[in-house]
C-alpha cells in the first residue's frame, strides 16, 4: 500500500470471531507465532477489524421488475484478489446508463433486463474463483498446507516469476483479469439479435467487448466511422443517424479521435464504453431493427 504501509490479513480462532473485535496486541501476538522465521511487528496501526468471509451471489439481479441489486448486496466473497468494491462499482456503471435511458429516452424494459444478463455472469465467475483461492489459502487440510507451504513458493519462484518477467502475453492476461478491464459482455442477450452487420475477421473487436481507445461522454451512444470505400452508403447511413437519433448518438471520425485500430466500417459504442454494434455494410434497415429493439421509436 502507499506510504510504506502493509495490509495484513489472517484467520483467528472461531471463538474470537464472535467477539467481533480484536486488539492490536492480540493481532501482534498471532502474527509473531505464525511468522517465527521473520522479524515482524505491528506498529502505527490505522485500522483493525474482524470480518467473516461469505461466498454467495443472488440468482436474479433484477427482482420483481423494480428492484435492482448491486455491490455486496448482490455478490459477496472473500477479499482475496481485491475485487469486491470494483465489481460493485462496475455493477453501478452498467445499470446507471440503462436507468437514465429509460427515464430520458424511453428505453424499452428489455434494456434493463440486460443488467442481470451482463452482471450476474461476472459475479458468478468471481465468487467461484475467489472461493477456490480462499479455500486454498485458509485450508487446514495437511495436503493442502503442504502444497501451500512447500510447492507454491517453488512454483512462484521458478514458474510464475519468470513468466511475469519474460512473457508480455502472460502479464497482459493477468493484468486484464485482475484489473477487470478484460470483462466482456459478448454473451449478453443484448447481442442476440444482430449486433453485427457484415463479415469481420475473427480478431476484430466484437459487440460486447470494451472499447478502450477513447473515453466519450457517458450521456450518449457514439458512432465511430473508420476508413471506408463505400462513400455513398456511409453518407446515407450517417444522414439517417443524424436525422433519426441525433439526441442519442454522437458521430466521430476515427482519425480525428486518433483511434489506433485497423478497422473498416463503423462501430457504435454504448454509454458505458462497450461496443453495441458494428457494421461494414451500412445497412440502415438492419441498424434500425437492432436499435429499435431497445428504444421506443416514437419517443426518440
Ligand atoms: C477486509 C476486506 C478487504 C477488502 N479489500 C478490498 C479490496 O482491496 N478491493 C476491493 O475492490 N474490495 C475489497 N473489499 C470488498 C469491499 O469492501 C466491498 O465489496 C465494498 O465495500 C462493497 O460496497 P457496497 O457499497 O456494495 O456495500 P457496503 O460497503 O457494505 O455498503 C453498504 C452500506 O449500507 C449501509 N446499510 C446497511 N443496511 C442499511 C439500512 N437498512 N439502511 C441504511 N443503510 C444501510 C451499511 O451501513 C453500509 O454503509 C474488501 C472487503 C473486506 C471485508
Amino acid at each position: 500500500m502507499p506510504h510504506d504501509r502493509y495490509r495484513i490479513v489472517g484467520t483467528i480462532h472461531e471463538q474470537k470471531e464472535t467477539d467481533q473485535t480484536i486488539s492490536i496486541e492480540e493481532a501482534a501476538n498471532i502474527l509473531k507465532q505464525r511468522s517465527e522465521h521473520f522479524d515482524m511487528n505491528i506498529h502505527d496501526c490505522s485500522w483493525i477489524s474482524v470480518y467473516r468471509s461469505h461466498h454467495r451471489h443472488i440468482t436474479t439481479f433484477r427482482y420483481r421488475n423494480r428492484y435492482f441489486l448491486l455491490g455486496d448486496a448482490a455478490h459477496i466473497h472473500s477479499p482475496v484478489g481485491g475485487q469486491g468494491m470494483n465489481t460493485g462499482l462496475q455493477d453501478a456503471h452498467n445499470l446507471a446508463w440503462k436507468l437514465a435511458y429509460l427515464l430520458t429516452h424511453s428505453a424499452r424494459d428489455r434494456l434493463l433486463d440486460t443488467y442481470h444478463d451482463e452482471r450476474s455472469a461476472v459475479a458468478k465467475t468471481l465468487v467461484n474463483t475467489t472461493d477456490r483461492a480462499f479455500a486454498f489459502l485458509s485450508s487446514v487440510n495437511w495436503i493442502t498446507r503442504l502444497v501451500r507451504l512447500f510447492v507454491t513458493p517453488v512454483l512462484l519462484q521458478f514458474v510464475i516469476q519468470p513468466l511475469f518477467t519474460y512473457s508480455r502475453k502472460f502479464r497482459q492476461i493477468v493484468f486484464l483479469r485482475v484489473s477487470q478491464l478484460g470483462i466482456t459482455y459478448r454473451s449478453s442477450n443484448i447481442y442476440d439479435y444482430g449486433a453485427s452487420a457484415g463479415n469481420f475477421h475473427q480478431t476484430t473487436p466484437q459487440p460486447g467487448d470494451r472499447f478502450p481507445y477513447v473515453i466519450f461522454s457517458p450521456c450518449y451512444y457514439h458512432l465511430i466511422l473508420f476508413e471506408n470505400q463505400q462513400l455513398t452508403k456511409v453518407n446515407q447511413f450517417v444522414e439517417f443517424i443524424k436525422k433519426e437519433y441525433s439526441n442519442m448518438i454522437q458521430i466521430h471520425d476515427s482519425n480525428e479521435e486518433k483511434i489506433p485500430l485497423q478497422f473498416e466500417g463503423a462501430i457504435l459504442i454504448r454509454p458505458d464504453g462497450y461496443i453495441a454494434y458494428r457494421t461494414n455494410v451500412f445497412d440502415i434497415k438492419h441498424f434500425q431493427c437492432y436499435f429499435d429493439q431497445f428504444f421506443l421509436k416514437e419517443m426518440i
